[in-house]
């Protein structure tokens, strides 16, 4: 009987383990790091249409949403001036993805950066990559995040220092942007050496507010071509205090002034600002999930080349790189999703013309780049999922066997009301913290940044401790010590098979690789599950063990009494 309940927790440290690493590799799971388009030439078409703006700043306040970026001066200014309309973000609406789809024209779903987890640089054409074909120099500014780091290239002989050293055919699979950020790391102290350049001519990092004012005013006072900034902390506000604080107002304010500063000189007669977000924030802070305050996010445009009152339809963040090229007249990024916007543009018919029929010759080949990886991914699927399926049922089967025979030996007890009090306890604590404290199964569940699964392990451990109790108090009055034993194996038992048949079936039905990303509520529920595993697997070993030393104990103390008295 005690070795029944070993092999139970044997199995239960097993289930917890494998569980509890699908859960943490979740995130990094649904990462692709060679997405079908970053294997294909990209389709560069240039239509030819005239430069309609000398220069063109390209703004990204991080986490700013539509409704809270009025009434703000320097934005409504340009609204005024120029246009003043809106963008959908992507889901995933996460940062890195979007910085992405803003920059690339390629939403997280084709591009493959699905989470703030990407650590390899986005083999994607973008709109520094066509900006610096065409001869234009680019530059950014950011307080925040990895910008230049993302949109890492491989040095050509041709833009080489040291040509002779310079081979475009190394990987970049294997770079981990985050751990060249530690500057201890390996990939650090070898980074001057790698075989890498920045996809911008003039790259400035500035952790805090006032150092991004000044490195976007020292921009703004140069020459380059292309000014890509992104502001950080109206998200940190988010994040921190929720979409509708006061804190969140704060930011975006310090924010407006900042631009007002760095921004407020440009000529708009001559020049372009683009104003927009990756994503909003959810009244609680967080985002990633597909709620309306998380994706809409402000578009404005101002200056040369703008027709000020217009207004974009649908606009969405993979528009804004097509449309920016077209207002400095360069081919948009060739695998680009999106399309311009040439509502809001101040092009001639014929012009216009041109840059639709450059945007349909690239969407034609881009998108079936897209849906062929998608039928492919999804044949893999379903060719192996009727496998997957019977291994998950026939797992089950045997171990429905395995109880039956330990159930005729008493060694497992299926007592209905001890079940019915301790079992369910678990998951209903569980789910109902996600469900409750995570409001609704969203991926904006956590206003902190950071990996699902680790906070969904905080709602399992206190779902754990409750059922631990419950265990306790309906193992009670068991009758023999034998019994008792035997009820928790039950107990053990029914938890782990509760646990390990829908993780087993989300496994079967979304296996990784994700080619095709799992919808908002399956982005939530498949890790969910793993951490009810390995959750429900630990709270299964715990009640053994702890029956087992009541178990043993006692028997100890009925051995020796006779010798004490
Ligand atoms: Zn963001």
């Amino acid at each position: 009987m005690v070795a029944a309940s070993i092999a139970l927790l044997v199995l239960g440290a097993i289930g917890a383990v494998k569980a509890g690493s699908a859960g943490a590799s979740y995130m990094y799971d649904l990462e692709q790091v060679q997405p079908a388009l970053a294997t294909v030439a990209p389709a560069v078409r240039d239509p030819h249409t005239p430069r309609l703006a000398h220069r063109v700043f390209l703004v990204i306040i991080d986490g700013l949403r539509l409704d809270k970026s009025y009434e703000l001066p320097f934005l409504d200014e340009l609204r005024r001036r120029g246009v003043d309309t809106e963008a959908t973000s992507h889901y995933p609406s996460w940062s890195r993805p979007n910085y992405v789809s803003i920059l690339t024209g390629v939403p997280p779903s084709a591009s493959g950066v699905r989470t703030n987890h990407h650590s390899t640089p986005v083999a994607i054409d973008s709109l520094m990559d066509r900006a610096r074909a065409a001869g234009l120099t680019v530059a950014t500014a950011t307080d925040y995040d990895v910008l230049p780091g993302l949109f890492l290239r491989k040095r050509t002989a041709a833009s080489a220092v040291h040509p002779e050293v310079a081979r475009a055919d190394d990987p970049l699979d294997d770079l981990d942007i985050d751990a060249m950020a530690d500057p201890l790391s390996e990939a650090a102290v070898r980074a001057p050496d790698a075989n890498l350049e920045s996809p911008f001519n003039d790259a400035r990092y500035a952790p805090w507010p006032g150092g991004f004012t000044e490195a976007s005013t020292a921009l703004a006072a140069g020459n380059a071509d292309l000014v890509v900034l992104l502001f950080g902390a109206v998200d940190s506000a988010g994040h921190a205090h929720g979409g509708e604080s006061p804190e969140y107002r704060e930011a975006t304010e310090i924010a407006d002034r900042a631009l007002a500063r760095a921004l407020g000189r440009v000529d708009l007669t001559q020049d372009a600002i683009v104003v927009t977000a990756d994503h909003g924030h959810t009244k609680r802070g967080g985002h990633g999930g597909i709620e309306p305050e998380v994706l809409s996010v402000p578009l404005i445009l101002a200056g040369a080349g703008v027709k000020p009152g217009t207004s974009a339809n649908d606009a969405r963040l993979i528009d804004i790189a097509p449309t920016v090229s077209a207002l400095l007249g360069i081919p948009a990024p060739g695998h680009g999703l999106g399309r311009t916007l040439d509502d809001v543009l101040a092009l001639d018919p014929a012009d216009k013309i041109a840059r639709d029929i450059a945007d349909q010759q690239r969407l034609t080949m881009t998108r079936g780049v897209v849906a062929g990886a998608e039928a492919r991914a999804a044949t893999d699927l379903l060719e192996n999922r009727a496998e997957r399926i019977a291994l998950v049922l026939g797992g089950a089967a045997f171990a429905s066997v395995l109880a039956a025979l330990l159930i005729r030996r008493r060694v497992l007890r299926l007592d209905v009301r001890v079940l019915l009090v301790s079992v369910p306890a678990f998951f209903i604590v569980y789910y109902a913290l996600i469900g409750t404290l995570g409001q609704r199964f969203s991926p904006s569940l956590l206003p902190a940044l950071g990996i699902i699964a680790v906070s969904m392990a905080k709602f399992g451990i206190a779902a754990m401790i409750v059922q631990l109790l419950a265990s306790m108090a309906a193992l009670r009055n068991q009758g023999t010590l034998g019994q008792r034993l035997a009820a928790a194996n039950g107990i053990a038992w029914t938890g782990l098979m509760l646990a390990m048949i829908p993780a087993g079936l989300a496994w079967a039905f979304f296996p990784p690789p994700y080619v095709t990303l799992p919808s908002p509520v399956w982005l939530v529920v498949i890790p969910a599950v793993q951490v009810a595993v390995a959750c429900a697997a630990i709270d299964v070993a715990l009640t053994l063990m702890v029956e087992v030393i009541i178990f043993a104990a006692r028997a100890w103390q009925r051995d020796t009494r006779p010798l004490d008295s």
